[in-house]
């Protein structure tokens, strides 16, 4: 008789950034492999739930917290925030601003949530929309910016055709694992 020990590990992942940035679009097309232009602006918080095979004896289950703007995102933050293992950081490359405004959300995440052991929670920097031509970030100032402040990892992603999602999700449920 051969046993396999099989092993399940719960992921709670938030995606964060400013408002239009793609973050409803991205955990759509993650979760479901759809891509629909009109989401509702998120009210409150949506989850989704992933279940990946990771491996024979490994299955990893993430739960993906997508917040709505940042208006109401001050009266729900700790709760939002607590427990979880991951974080994506997200902005749009047409929009510098929301560029400038990841190392707000960075710090916000910085001091509200940590690993058990006291360290961050791994964060992955994507830059969303890079199938749109009009961009307003250089790839070197990102690649600066994201090892200036302790981001896992940085990609450009499109939500829109499916580029880098799953991807950039790997990535981060490695360095998940490897933290458990
Ligand atoms: P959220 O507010 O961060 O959740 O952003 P949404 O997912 O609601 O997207 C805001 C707008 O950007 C919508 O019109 C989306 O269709 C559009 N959008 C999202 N991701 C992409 C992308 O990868 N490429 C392009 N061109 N548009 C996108
Ligand atoms: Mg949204």
């Amino acid at each position: 008789h051969n046993h396999l020990v099989m092993s399940e590990k719960l992921f709670k992942v938030i995606i964060i950034g400013d408002p239009t940035v793609g973050k409803t679009s991205f955990v759509q097309r993650y979760v479901q492999d759809t891509y629909r232009r009109d989401y509702k602006g998120t009210v409150g918080v949506d989850f989704a739930l992933k279940i990946i095979k990771w491996s024979e004896t490994q299955t990893v289950k993430l739960q993906l917290w997508d917040i709505a703007g940042q208006e109401r995102f001050t009266w729900m933050t700790r709760v939002y925030f607590k427990d979880a293992h991951g974080c994506i950081i997200m902005f749009d490359l047409t929009n510098k601003n929301s560029f400038q405004n990841t190392l707000r959300w960075k710090k916000d995440v910085d001091s509200k949530c940590m690993l058990p052991d006291g360290s961050p929670i791994p964060c992955m920097l994507l830059a969303n929309k890079c199938d749109l031509a009009e961009r307003q970030v250089d790839q070197m100032e990102i690649e600066t910016f994201y090892k200036d402040h302790d981001f896992i990892g940085w990609t450009e992603t499109s939500a829109k055709e499916g580029l880098m999602v799953a991807d950039a999700m790997r990535f981060l449920v490695e360095v998940m694992l490897r933290q458990s």
